[in-house]
């Protein structure tokens, strides 16, 4: 059994559904459980409805649910022709349409909390795709069984905290998907979607189709868990700015994570924590290039290739703030009240070095900083630089390597790029430093050179 899983870009239209059907079919004797998103767009459109229905908005909810039958029926026409496929699929989706209707103006009727309602429209853009792919691949032939994934996600809801509830996930994949492994070809079901124990719709969080993949493939044991997007995997540097970078054949969860967290784009590393706490090999890959190899990610490390830098990351519109006060000599208090005011502006803080009365902080963007700063009693002055990045240098392997972070400020002084600080951890798996902007391409190129074309072992660089 394995689980793979399909974004919406995979499956935007009818070319792309016959191609993951396709790949489907490639991979039928494995027993896949399929876990696909919304079609491409189409839980972007839903949530404008919410926000239409919160204000009452008749005319924009009715073009809202004509734009979402349209969306689905066009493709299902170029799928199906004229057969009892289609007229069957067309009137189901015609169903769950009505259903969106009646959600939709539930706002004028009862007094329904926005986030429920929200957690119960944004589920239909899942259950549409889910039934297309699944009614395509019966048609072609093949036996694929629709599972209504808020059977088994079950999750918490409390204050608003969308928890899954890892054994009762279990429980209900073994009674609802196990059994159907024996008779049918594939199970299809949806990502994203979940349900409270008393099965009320909960969601979980834009983008938790990975998560759901992964809760899911940690609930039955899969022997791995593929996510299928459009990009060949994940690579050692931003394509835009190294054309040549290529495509990392298997890396560690950690890794992945710091990739994540400083840029790369391509995954939520904590999406796919639940499979690889149970060991379970997760695989990217290209749905647009099946036959490419992707990505392996693993909780440890079995790469052979010796160079420690797997890639490298960037952030941009990075701002640093140097924060002076007397008071960071004493009072850790104001540390605590600086941080509580960061996060009440859902400031995310990345670098941070401190010394007897400075303090610098790396922050993404600026907006409403200078105004809270300024507001802020114990704080002397501040010094704010803006138009900064941040770079990660990225492998697993840099742990044995510990004149790297040396070697990397020597390359960037030789060619006179200035460094604003550097940020190295103690679990040296990642070394980063603040620059400006405008020396970005610059600086991945001559890094990406020296560590990762020039294929040279550390020692030599
Ligand atoms: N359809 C959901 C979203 O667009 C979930 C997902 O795509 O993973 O956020
Ligand atoms: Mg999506």
């Amino acid at each position: 059994m394995r689980v793979m899983k399909f974004g919406g870009t995979s499956i935007k239209d009818a070319r792309a559904i016959r191609n993951v059907a396709g790949i489907i079919e490639t991979h039928i004797h494995t027993k896949p459980v399929v876990v696909v998103s919304a079609m491409a767009g189409v839980t972007d459109i839903l949530q404008d409805s919410v926000k239409a229905a919160a204000g009452q908005d008749a005319s924009a909810i009715q073009s809202i649910i004509e734009e979402i039958e349209h969306k689905h029926v066009v493709v299902i026409k170029e799928l199906l022709d004229n057969t009892s496929y289609f007229t069957k699929l067309r009137h189901a989706i015609h169903t769950e349409v009505e259903k969106l209707a009646v959600l939709l103006s539930a706002t004028r009727t009862i007094r329904i909390q926005i986030d429920d309602l929200s957690h119960a429209v944004l589920s239909i853009g899942e259950l549409l795709s889910s039934v297309i792919l699944s009614t395509y691949l019966n048609y072609k032939g093949l036996s694929a069984q629709w599972v209504d994934a808020r059977e088994i996600m079950v999750t918490t809801n409390h204050n608003k905290q969308i928890v899954p509830v890892l054994r009762s996930i279990k429980e209900k994949a073994a009674e609802r998907i196990l059994p159907l492994m024996q008779k049918e070809q594939a199970v299809i079901t949806q990502g994203f979607i979940s349900a409270t124990s008393e099965g009320v719709p909960t969601t979980l969080g834009r983008n938790g189709s990975d998560f759901s993949a992964s809760l899911l493939g940690a609930a039955i044991g899969a022997e791995q868990i593929q996510i299928w997007t459009d990009v060949d995997g994940i690579l050692t540097a931003d394509p835009t700015i190294i054309p040549t970078a290529r495509v990392l054949e298997t890396m560690t969860f950690d890794e992945a994570s710091e990739l994540a967290y400083f840029g790369g784009r391509v995954l939520y590393p904590a999406a796919i924590q639940p499979a690889l706490e149970k060991g379970i090999p997760v695989y990217v890959l290209n749905s647009t290039r099946p036959q490419s190899r992707g990505t392996l990610i693993l909780n440890h490390n079995v790469e052979a290739d010796e160079r420690p830098v797997k890639s490298i990351v960037y952030k941009e519109n990075i701002t640093l703030i140097t924060i002076q006060a007397s008071q960071l000599l004493l009072n850790t208090d104001m540390m605590g009240r600086l941080f509580q005011r960061l996060s009440d502006l859902r400031m995310r803080v990345y670098a941070v070095s401190k010394s007897a009365t400075k303090l610098t902080l790396t922050v993404e963007g600026n907006a409403a900083l200078q105004s809270m700063l300024s507001e802020l009693p114990d704080i002397d002055r501040f010094d704010v630089m803006e138009q900064k990045a941040i770079i990660s240098v990225v492998g697993e392997r840099m742990k044995e390597h510990p004149q790297l972070a040396w070697k990397i400020i020597k390359m960037l002084q030789d060619k006179g790029i200035p460094i604003d600080l550097i940020s190295q951890f103690a679990t040296q798996i990642s070394f980063m430093f603040i620059i400006d902007e405008n020396n970005i391409n610059q600086t991945i190129h001559l890094l990406h050179h020296k560590l990762i074309e020039n294929n040279t072992r550390i020692h030599q660089v």
